[in-house]
């Protein structure tokens, strides 16, 4: 199932990256030459093999409040965004942590921290994308971008987080619907802010590498670049996702936009069975709280819904006349 894909596939990628973020180029490939090695979820770095970070934490968080309430309810998804950092998570973006430390309210605290500091445009709203592209995958088009830019929004008082998010999202949305989200590249980046739009037509485009990356990959636009050149230039969710660790830098958020995307698009099914066993995702804040793969399967089917595609139930119609307003 593909829903299930995106939400275990970004926090299998999330768990690979973990003991590699910061480090070189190719370190993965270099531990382990050959696919296929049983100790791939390795650890290291304070990380024990197979444990998710705050990606994966704070994507769960989305898909819970949205499993709960059933439609999207920002305050919601802040105050447990807040209560998570308040628990003192073992990684936690800085942007993110500035933000929801603040003590500002959800509705004004990333546009004022992003008002100070100028900066605003990390990659920790596309991190934790997979559990709300699943959700709002059956509203269409604009009811996912929307949504996505409001949720990124919490957090990341760049619009160009926001529209970073959105492409993630309206991508997942159309692997979801079993096409090829690159060939919706163009008509993705229609739906992008036009002050927004060359930028992210470079970084998306047939022949962008990563190394003509013009920040570090902790900023959105590499990091979605990275995610969909590693779906491009790959033919397997595994071979995907590697390629997105060996990129180094911000291994675990890259491979978590990688996960998801490759996960929509190929299924739970390609996910190795060596990479999802050891999974685990620690909730701090939630009471001890560990979830495993079957955890995040069973979010993921209940983010999927009943609801057929183009048949929103109330909770679906009420979000609708949310987005008009
Ligand atoms: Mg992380």
């Amino acid at each position: 199932m593909t829903a299930i894909g995106t939400v275990l596939g970004s926090a299998v990628g999330d768990a690979l990256g973990a003991p590699f973020e910061f480090g070189p180029e190719g370190a993965f490939t270099r531990r382990f030459p050959a696919p296929g090695h049983d100790g791939e979820m390795c650890g290291g770095g304070g990380w024990d093999p197979g444990e998710a970070t705050d990606d994966t934490q704070m994507a769960v968080l989305v898909g819970e409040s949205l499993v709960r309430h059933g439609r999207l309810e920002l305050p919601d998804v802040f105050d447990r965004f807040r209560r998570w950092a308040a628990a003192d998570p073992k990684d936690i973006g800085l942007q993110t942590e500035a933000v929801l430390t603040s003590g500002d309210p959800w509705d004004l605290a990333s546009a004022l921290h992003f008002q100070a500091s100028q900066r605003g445009a990390g990659n920790g709203s596309l991190m934790r994308a997979s559990t709300s592209a699943v959700f709002f995958a059956p509203h269409g088009r604009d009811a996912t971008m929307s949504a996505a830019r409001r949720i990124a929004a919490l957090t990341h008082g760049d619009r160009a987080a926001w529209e970073g998010t959105a492409i993630l999202h309206e991508l997942i949305r159309v692997a979801l619907l079993g096409q090829d989200p690159l060939t919706a590249l163009p008509e993705t980046l229609d739906a992008v802010h036009p002050g927004h739009r060359a930028r992210y037509a470079t970084v998306l485009a047939d022949g962008w590498h990563p190394d003509l990356a013009t920040e570090f990959n902790g900023a959105v636009w590499p990091c979605l670049g990275s995610a969909v050149w590693a779906l491009r230039t790959t033919g397997s969710f595994e071979d995907a996702v590697r390629a997105a660790v060996d990129l180094g830098g911000d291994t675990d958020t890259v491979a978590a936009v990688t996960g998801a995307l490759a996960g929509a698009v190929y299924g739970d099914a390609a996910l190795p069975a060596r990479w999802t066993g050891p999974l685990h995702v620690p909730l701090p804040g939630s009471g001890g709280r560990v979830l495993r793969a079957a955890d995040l399967a069973d979010l993921a089917v209940r983010l999927a819904g009943p609801r057929p595609a183009g048949e929103p139930g109330p909770a679906g119609e009420r979000q609708d006349r949310e987005e008009r307003r």
